[in-house]
């Protein structure tokens, strides 16, 4: 028997298919060269964080700008069926929004970086460095 309902499962199977994203890649990879620990899409926390950092009490969300809504080039929906996009979109900005609170009652730091910041990964190191505090610390998780 299936204990999730059809909204459970299809919100799961979208999670599944938004995994390991490119972004996301990339910056897993950077964290690792600058020797920080993380644990990867944490189902005990608030929605599932891509990247956590227990130790720091931090998440790091990976959002692709055209999925999440970003203020960006690429987050532009297209011209065809714009109403459909606008709408499936909206309730994922509405879905981050949320997210975001949760977490942040829960005593979590949170950052969002988004697909188009990757374009710049000099500034996206200092980016996250600076959320994130010295590696130095990556004892402490
Ligand atoms: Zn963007």
């Amino acid at each position: 028997m299936d204990p999730l309902s059809p909204q459970q499962r299809s919100r799961i199977m979208s999670r599944v298919r938004n995994r390991d994203t490119l972004p996301e890649r990339l910056i897993r990879s950077m964290l690792h060269r600058h020797g920080y620990r993380f644990r990867l899409h944490r189902k005990d926390i608030p929605g599932t964080p891509d990247i956590v950092f227990p130790g720091r009490r931090s998440v790091i969300l990976v959002h692709g700008c055209f999925w999440h809504g970003h203020d960006c080039p690429r987050g532009r929906p297209p011209s065809s069926n714009r109403e459909f996009w606008n709408q499936k979109i909206s309730v994922n900005k509405r879905r981050d929004a949320l997210t975001v609170e949760r977490l942040a009652a829960d005593g979590w730091n949170v950052l969002t970086v988004w697909q188009c910041e990757i374009k710049d990964l000099a500034q996206l190191e200092k980016t996250l460095i600076g959320f994130l505090g010295p590696p130095s610390r990556q004892h402490r998780g």
